[in-house]
């Protein structure tokens, strides 16, 4: 099986960029699809928690769809979701999302995810829950109560009526220094995690993949100001535009961020570089090969020293 970035990360491609603290107008019409296994998300009837087999967590991992209303501040060259497409919520009810995450979290931890149809033929090594993920259909950071959710998704944790589980935000970090999500991240323990997009060293780079009004001067400090405070997993996705390899100079300028930021005391535990897995529907967008994937990350460790690791 083939994991996809989608599975873990919402796409956008279809709507145009909008700035930080802008929301979009919530598109109307057909639901999102599961990449993975082609069957709605909401398999469970669910409004805002989903299961999907995730490369980059190596495993199950229980997703909370933090902005069911698609929005998203990045309009990612390489996003997949269809954005004509909108379920009925705008906003997260935590009660709802309360009790999906509770019926999910059981059937993982009680080793019947495969009573559910999208996981009856997964290996059961695959089926171990790695992470409760705070992602969805849009960015994270912006969902107007990011705080009253993670403290949920903590206090569920806390109860003791399941194992440990680790909360992983991901984020394209745009949002890390607002005060709503400061206090979220706060209930954080030190096992959770927080993975935060780093896809240029530029910013025409930026524009050209991320195509957002968000500058790359926010997200490189949005990304201090959090791993001074706590390690941070940097993601970073390399496509292929026009059939083209990001070009060299602008991977010395990513490498050079990212030593900046180790430099200015930011703790980064790892630098996960991947590409888009699914055949995009911008036909411009491919996968960059392993090859060049594996360069990038050589880069990362020879310049920086940082942990770097291709998926
Ligand atoms: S930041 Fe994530 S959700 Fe937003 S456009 Fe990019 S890939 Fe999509």
């Amino acid at each position: 099986m083939e994991p996809s970035i989608a599975v873990t990360e919402a796409q956008s491609a279809d709507l145009p960029a909008a700035g930080a603290g802008q929301r979009a107008p919530a598109p109307a019409v057909k639901r999102a699809t599961d990449p993975l296994f082609g069957a709605p998300r909401n398999f469970l009837d669910n409004r805002f928690v989903y299961a999907v087999i995730s490369q980059r967590a190596r495993g199950l991992s229980i997703g909370v769809n933090m902005t069911p209303d698609k929005f998203c501040n990045f309009g990612c060259l390489y996003c997949e979701v269809s954005r004509d497409d909108a379920g009925p919520d705008r906003k997260v009810n935590v009660r709802v999302l309360s009790a999906e995450l509770q019926n999910l979290l059981t059937l993982a931890f009680q080793g019947r995810m495969r009573e559910l149809a999208p996981f009856r033929n997964t290996p059961r090594e695959l089926l171990e829950l790695k992470e409760v993920a705070l992602s969805g259909n849009g960015e994270p950071t912006l969902c107007p109560n990011f705080a009253e959710i993670v403290h949920e998704v903590v206090h569920l944790r806390s109860v003791g009526k399941y194992p440990f589980f680790k909360i992983v935000l991901i984020t394209n970090a745009s949002g890390l220094d607002a005060p709503e999500v400061r206090e979220g991240l706060r209930a954080f323990s030190a096992q959770d995690e927080v993975w935060a997009k780093l896809d240029a060293g530029t910013q025409v780079y930026m524009d050209l993949v991320n195509r957002t009004n968000v500058p790359l001067k926010r997200v490189l400090g949005n990304i201090l100001l959090l791993a001074r405070e706590r390690p941070v997993v940097i993601q970073s996705l390399f496509p292929l535009l026009n059939g083209e390899e990001p070009p060299a100079t602008e991977i010395e300028e990513y490498v050079q961020r990212l030593a900046e930021l180790k430099g200015a005391g930011a703790q980064i535990a790892l630098v996960q570089v991947y590409s888009a897995h699914r055949p995009p529907e911008r036909t411009t967008c491919g996968h960059l090969p392993l090859k060049g994937l594996s360069r990038i990350a050589q880069r990362v460790r020879e310049v920086t020293g940082l942990r770097a690791e291709v998926f």
